[in-house]
């Protein structure tokens, strides 16, 4: 059995004063629970105040990206001893802004998840397509094409530990979500892929998350579809009761 990861990327949210309230106050409202799994992931500068709110909750501590080298000249840029140093254990990779604005590639997010589990820190490595992808019909080769540089030469062992979370770019900030039909078949197509590069029984095993205007009033719709393992939530995560709805879908 799959269990629900639920995240919130803070994205470029939120001081640090701001995140520690935020931070209290989801783990007031969601830190016991133990049927699925909560993650925040706010901006580093945030990381170890958010990983103190967060003490001895159930609630998990992820960041937005990593450097794939250890340490070195490298102005600007955080590495995954650094991340687990300061209580991370997922770490977000390839996420559509990064690849947008930041140069982010198929390949640099292959490097990155590889350094992501060298340094014990679980990959949530993104996928999805443009919109102009989405009305050429290319949706599902541009994810494969995504999963399959993201993964190459990853372990079978190693991905048993990455999780991946389809967001379709189109549905990012927009308000407009794919229909929990549409979300949940390219979720499949998906775990097909992996079944492919890997096998069925690691495809059965791996965490699917959908992100994409997630909101309280469409999170219980998505989580009740078969191949929806969880959410990726944006927006609706600088909120304390937004996402502590969401965390509690039904
Ligand atoms: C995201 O940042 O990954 C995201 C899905 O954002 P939003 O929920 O705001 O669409």
């Amino acid at each position: 059995m799959r269990r629900k990861l639920i995240a919130g990327n803070w994205k470029m949210y939120k001081t640090d004063a701001e995140a520690i309230e935020l931070a209290r106050g989801i783990a007031r409202e969601a830190g016991n629970l133990t049927d699925r799994d909560v993650l925040l992931c706010p901006p580093f500068t945030s990381l170890k105040s958010v990983n103190e709110a967060i003490q001895r909750t159930s609630v998990k501590l992820g960041a937005q990206t990593l450097h794939w080298e250890k340490e070195g000249a490298f102005t600007g840029m955080i590495s995954g001893p650094m991340l687990k140093a300061v209580g991370c254990s997922y770490v977000i990779i390839g996420h559509s802004e990064q690849r947008q604005y930041f140069g982010e590639t198929n390949e640099t997010v292959n490097k990155r998840v590889k350094a992501a589990l060298s340094y014990g820190l679980l990959p949530i490595m993104c996928v999805g397509e443009l919109l102009a992808e989405r009305e050429a019909g290319r949706a599902e080769a541009v994810v494969k094409e995504q999963l399959e540089g993201g993964l190459k030469s990853i372990s079978q062992d190693d991905m048993k530990k990455i999780v991946i979370a389809y967001e379709p770019v189109w549905a990012i900030g927009t308000g407009k979500t794919a229909t929990p039909e549409d979300a949940d078949n390219m979720h499949k197509f998906i775990r097909g892929t992996v079944a492919k590069l890997y096998s069925s029984e690691i495809a059965e095993g791996t965490i699917i998350q959908y992100g994409g205007s997630v909101k309280p009033e469409n999170v219980d719709e998505l989580m009740a579809r078969p191949n929806i393992d969880g959410a990726l939530v944006g927006g609706a995560a600088l909120k304390v009761e937004s996402f502590t709805r969401i965390v509690r879908f039904k």
